[in-house]
């Protein structure tokens, strides 16, 4: 299997210093080798990192690949988010991955959006075609999600509203990928669900995340992972053995493709790349 055949990606935040910088210029220039279809970089709430999102993507695009800036909706207001979207646009920018996005704990909501569907039916209101919209999807369930059938039930919405494909929230536990997907065909939703992927390189950052997400590590991996402690090699090599497996049952299964958060690191997701043979 080539990797152009399949929607491969890889994720990145916009760095907060120049050192950070150089260090993600780095990163993007090694994956580019690998001939990904897409980058991303993600969009802080309220349109916090608005100007290093845009410039990431922009030097990325400039290099002549792939690259779609995430936006958020949560606290913006319909005037900003449009004023974001001609500024994509006049860039020549043409793929989003459109998202409610998070405010830090203790902040009130204070935006014209309450959902990412309503985000989504604003961009294609404002800008018709121009975008190919990817969005977020949960299979093992958003944390403020109520029951599983609502998670199904809010998916169609940005689907409904005009979004092109979907990228799932990452999870180490294939079955509960292939049940939603199944339970979302079964709903009519057809556009293609990508699988997100955190490769394993630090055990409490991953288990902050985790915790913070909703996404599960399983009590196996837990466990091996707290028995390493500052093990570093270690977590590394059972990083590496247990999301490669992961993500060679995924796309045995017929996932169209995956997602890498890299976190601003080619080094995992890149080794995890080389063993599937992509
Ligand atoms: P929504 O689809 O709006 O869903 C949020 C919650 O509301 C869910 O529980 C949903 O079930 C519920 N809901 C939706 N519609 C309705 C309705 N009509 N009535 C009642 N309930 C409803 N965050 C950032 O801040 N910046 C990023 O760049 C970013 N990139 C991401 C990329 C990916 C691939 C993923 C998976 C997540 C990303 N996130 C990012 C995190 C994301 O913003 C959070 O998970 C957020 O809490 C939900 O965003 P959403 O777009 O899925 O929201």
């Amino acid at each position: 299997m080539t990797a152009e055949a399949r929607d491969f990606s890889f994720e990145f935040f916009p760095p907060r210093t120049p050192e950070g910088r150089e260090k993600l210029r780095a990163t993007w220039q090694a994956l580019a080798q690998l001939k990904p279809r897409f980058f991303s970089c993600t969009y802080g709430a309220g349109g916090s990192t608005r100007e290093g999102t845009l410039d990431t993507v922009l030097e990325i695009r400039k290099a002549g690949h792939e690259a779609a800036p995430h936006i958020s909706c949560v606290a913006s207001t319909k005037k900003d988010t449009l004023e974001q979207l001609e500024r994509y646009k006049a860039s020549g920018i043409r793929h989003l991955v459109a998202l409610r996005g998070d405010l830090p704990s203790g902040i009130a909501a204070s935006g014209e959006f309450r959902y990412a569907s309503e985000l989504v039916a604003f961009i294609r209101e404002a800008t018709g075609d121009w975008f190919r919209i990817e969005v977020a999807c949960y299979p093992e369930y958003h944390p403020q999600t109520r029951t599983a059938d609502d998670e199904i039930r809010n998916f169609r919405k940005k689907v409904d509203a005009g979004a092109n494909a979907a990228i799932t929230q990452y999870f180490y536990n294939a079955d509960a990928y292939l049940r939603f997907v199944e339970e979302c065909r079964a709903a009519g939703i057809t556009v293609p669900i990508v699988p997100g992927v955190m490769p394993i390189g630090n055990f409490s950052q991953l288990a902050r995340f985790s915790d913070a997400c909703g996404a599960e590590i399983p009590r196996w991996i837990r466990l091996k992972l707290e028995g390493y402690r500052d093990d570093a090699a270690s977590i590394r090599a059972f990083g590496l053995d247990v999301v490669t497996a992961l993500c060679e049952r995924l796309l045995r299964a017929g996932a169209p493709g995956l997602h890498f958060y890299t976190l601003n690191q080619a080094a995992l997701s890149s080794e995890i790349w080389r063993r599937l043979k992509l």
